[in-house]
Formats: structure tokens, sequence, C-alpha cells
């Protein structure tokens, strides 16, 4: 794979980034798209391992070393091929996966591990450019018809893959863009709208069906859709967010970071911020932290993006606080190589400027009388050990100014609005952290009703939505048909034609 001695003489490289002082004042993407010559170099540090264990980190199975192979003999027409076969939107992937894969790689043991990230994105990059990514229509349609809700990750992929199938999809969705959290939630920064709009008009090309500001459950009762389609897949995604109960949470200025980060993705867009990305009104019309003291509650991805964003708005400080402790910048012991380690991890945003601060407790947000949020007290968090147990004690209370929290401490579960009523009313169970329940076919209890993505595995990511949707796709065509075409994980080389 690749060249036998690739890894002994070039370095890892990952995708160059545009200069911070230039895109603080912009959302265009920081990532530039990297040189055919970078990617084959790159390639070339994929080693023969013999068993490779890359392709099992990537929820995809992506087939990686066939692909660097391929890139590195300057095959990318074949490149292209072998990554279509097992990843959708790998546009999506490339940009903005944390590359689980990369942690697997074999050549991580000892050295760094080879870009996987970056190889993804220049192979599909370049099949866009030279004009090979065309909409596929299937040459056969079946007389069944799928009706997906939610275009997300999850959504998009099954909608792609159910028609490959020949099954005619109508994919719903309450906002009034096609995308889901790629579209409202993921800043433009990172990735560009225009990607997601390039694959939404292919898969339009393709035969799919979208409608949007369509809530199911209210505008549409999923009853009309049980009567109406042989099947229905439910994508909504995990977009209940965790409330800080801290006393004061009631002040002027305490935002959940959605409401923030997609009033943005709608100013980039210039799309009026009449409506949130669930199709409500925006609790604040006009969310800036512009010369503001902001102050971000988790430390998660999420809360990255509000950190990124809050720069480009010009905040006049930006604090991130997160409860636990401050991870190991080393691979800890309790997730040793191939696992996806729990270590400190630092964004673009983050290089951006902040100050991030762990093991904090907040314990008050404070607000002056007109009951404008002031300041945040917080409290350092530590371990003591009394009467033989060990507990956590707060000490070093500190006031920090803060004129704009955002609270990105994670999602609790899907929206448990009229569709989650409606299919209750079915029999259809939660689990106890609020998800939809289904067998290991992504099958609910009702046979026709099917669930992916968020909804189904909790708060997650990109990559686990695509596989998700393309796993429950193919379940949904052997549910229809008996058997199917679509693939599942594990698709071989030999099934390409080189
Ligand atoms: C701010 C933020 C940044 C993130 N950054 C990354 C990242 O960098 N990398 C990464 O891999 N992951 C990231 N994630 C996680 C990732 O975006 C999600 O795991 C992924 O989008 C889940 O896909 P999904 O299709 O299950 O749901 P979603 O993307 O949430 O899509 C669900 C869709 O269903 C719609 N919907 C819900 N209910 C209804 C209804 N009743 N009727 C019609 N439509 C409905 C919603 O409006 C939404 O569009 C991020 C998440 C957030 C919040
Ligand atoms: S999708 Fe993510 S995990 Fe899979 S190969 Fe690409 S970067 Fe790696």
């Amino acid at each position: 794979m690749g060249k036998p001695t690739g890894f002994l003489e070039v370095d890892r490289k990952v995708a160059t980034k545009r200069p911070i002082a230039e895109r603080v004042n912009d959302y265009l993407e920081i990532e530039i798209i990297p040189t055919p010559l970078e990617t084959k170099e790159q390639a070339s540090r994929c080693m023969d391992c013999g068993t490779p264990f890359c392709h099992n980190g990537c929820p995809l199975g992506n087939i990686i070393p066939e692909f660097n192979d391929a890139v590195y003999e300057e095959n990318w027409r074949y490149a292209y091929e072998i990554l279509v076969s097992t990843n959708n939107f790998p546009e999506f992937t490339g940009r903005i996966c944390p590359a689980p894969c990369e942690s697997s790689c074999v050549l991580g043991i000892n050295k760094p591990a080879v870009a996987i990230e970056l190889i993804e994105k220049s192979i599909i990059e370049k099949a866009f450019s030279e004009g090979w990514v065309q909409p596929q229509v299937p040459s056969k349609r079946t007389d069944k018809n799928v009706a997906i809700i939610g275009s997300g990750p999850a959504g998009l992929a099954a909608a792609s893959q159910l028609n490959k199938a020949g099954h005619s999809v109508t994919v719903y969705e309450r906002a009034d863009q096609i995308g889901g959290l790629l579209r409202y939630g993921i800043p433009d920064f990172k990735l560009d709208k225009n990607i997601v709009k390039r694959r939404v008009d292919l898969m339009e090309k393709e035969g799919i069906k979208f409608e949007t500001n369509v809530q199911i459950g209210s505008e549409i009762k999923l009853s009309k859709l049980q009567a109406d389609f042989d099947a229905i897949l439910i994508a909504t995604g995990s977009t209940t967010p965790r409330i800080i109960q801290s006393k004061g949470n009631d002040a002027i200025g305490i935002y959940p970071a959605m409401e923030f980060l997609s009033q943005q993705n709608k100013r980039v867009a210039n799309i009026s911020l009449l409506h949130n990305h669930k199709g409500e009104s925006y609790i604040d019309a006009n969310i800036l932290a512009t010369g503001k003291n902001v102050v971000v509650i988790g430390g998660g991805d999420t809360g990255s993006d509000c950190v990124g964003t809050s720069n480009r708005h010009k905040a006049k400080s930006i604090t991130q606080i997160e409860v636990m402790p401050k991870p190991s910048s080393e691979r800890p012991d309790n997730t040793p190589w191939p696992n996806w380690p729990n270590m400190l991890r630092t964004s673009t945003s983050h290089d951006e400027g902040v100050d991030r601060l762990w093991s904090i407790s907040l314990e008050e947000f404070i607000k002056d009388e007109n009951g404008q949020l002031t300041s945040l007290l917080i409290g350092d968090i530590v371990n003591e050990v009394q009467d033989g147990k060990m507990v956590n004690k707060v000490i070093n209370h500190r006031e920090i100014p803060c004129e704009l929290a955002l609270i990105a401490a994670g999602f609790l579960h899907t929206d448990h609005g009229s569709l989650v009523k409606e299919i209750n009313s079915l029999g259809i169970s939660l689990d106890e952290r609020g998800n939809i329940i289904t067998d290991s076919t992504y099958q609910t209890s009702q046979d026709k009703i099917f669930v992916a993505g968020d909804a189904r595995r909790g708060q997650s990511l990109v990559v686990w939505g695509i596989s998700e949707g393309r796993e429950a796709a193919r379940n949904i065509d052997l549910f229809l048909m008996g058997n199917t075409i679509l693939e599942g994980k594990t698709v071989s080389t030999f099934d390409l034609v080189k």
C-alpha cells in the first residue's frame, strides 16, 4: 500500500489553515484544499501494515489503505470509486470528521498517523473538479415509497441509498433549509454551506423529493405518513439542549449555543432571523458577542464553535469553562491504541484565542437590577478524601465578567414534541436517555417505522449519522423487497471496476 518506505521519508502534514489574522474577519472555510502532490505524498505514508485497523476505526468502514494506494499511484478516479463505495458524503467527513480512523492507524503506534481525513477531502474535491460526481438516477424504480423525517447526515445518507435502490424517497424537514446540523449548527468556517447545497442539488437531480418547513407530528401527522408510505425513517437528531440549573439562570444574556450558532449561519446566507433551526421564533432576534465578555459553558465541539463565532463577532473576551478535569495531552492508559483516546483536543477555534478553564463549577449567574447578566460566580472543583471517601469540593470562588453566556453543555435526546408523543401512542418506547428504541435492524416495535442517527444513538458525529443512515436504508430495503442490493459496512474492492 502506498510506498513501502514513504512513512520513513515523509512527515505527516494536515490541511493548511488560512492565517488567523485573516480568517477571524470572515466566515470562509479555514482549511485550504490540499494539492494533488501534497495528497500523494501523504498517501505514500500508508505502509503495507498487513492487518490495517483504520477501517475498523472508521464508523463507515472506509477502505482506507486501498484509496491511499490508488492516490499514490495517481489513479484518482479509482480512489474516488473506492471512497464513495462506503461513504455517501466524503466532502462532509473530509472537512469535519474528528477522524477516529487516524487513532487506529498502525503507523500511529510509534509515529504520527497517516493524514486520512486530508486524503479523503482531496479525493472528493478532485472528483468534483473533474466532473466525476454526477447524479446517479436509478435505472429502474420499484413501486415502493419511503418517507424520511429529518435531513441531517443520517436522513440524507438513507435517502441517497434508498433512492439508489429504486425507491421513491421524500425527505421532510422542519427547518427552512436541508442539511440538519450540517446546515444550521456547524459554522460556515468549518463547512461552507455551498458544499451542502452542492450535494442536495445532486440528490434532487437523482429524484429525491425535499419538503422544507414541514414539522412531522404537527403540520403532518405521522399517521398520515403511515397511510401514504411503505416505510418511514425517523432521523430527527438529538436537539434538546441540557439546561444549566445554577442560580440566576433566568438572567438576560444566557442563550443555548444553537440559537447563537444557527443565527450566524443565517446571517452568512442572508436568511431572515425570524425562525430558528427548529422553525420556532428566536428567543432573541439578534444574539451578538460583539464587545462583550463571553463565557462558553461546555468544552466540546459545540462550545468550540461558539468560541470561533465569538472571535469573528469581535468579543471583548472569551472564556470557555468545563466541569471535567483537563484531559491529558498524551494518549491515556485507559484508551490504548487502537481505541479513540480521551485526550486534550485543540480546535482551530481555540487557536484563534480563548481562555480555557477546566474543573470549574458554575455557582451562579449574577445579574444587575434590570435582570441583565453581568458576571458568573465560578469555583475550582478539587477532590478531597473525607471519612475515607473521595468527595468533590469547590474552592477559590471568584467572579468573572460576562454579559453573554452560551450554553454548550451537550444535548439530552431527540425533541420530545408532538412527533415523539405520536410515536409513544403507537407503543414505541424511548430508552433511559430519551432516545427512540429500535432493534439491531433499526426497526421500532412498529413494522414500518425505522430510526437512525442521533435520534437513536444520542448526540454523536456526522460520520456516525451517515453510517446509521446507510445501515437503516439497507434494512428498510430488505424489509420492502425481501433482499437488498445495498452494500453493508464492508465492501470488497473486487466489486469495484478499476
Ligand atoms: C454545533 C455543533 C457542531 C458539531 N460539529 C461536529 C463536527 O465538527 N464533526 C462531527 O462529526 N459532528 C459534529 N457535530 C455532531 C453532528 O452534527 C451530529 O451528530 C449529526 O448532525 C447528527 O445527524 P442526524 O442526521 O442524526 O441529526 P441532525 O443533523 O440533528 O438532523 C436532524 C434533522 O431533523 C429535523 N427534524 C427534527 N424533528 C423534526 C420533525 N418533527 N419534522 C421534520 N424535521 C424534523 C431537524 O430540524 C434536523 O434538521 C456537531 C453538533 C453540533 C450541535
Ligand atoms: S469518515 Fe472519518 S473516520 Fe472515516 S475515514 Fe474519513 S476521516 Fe476517517
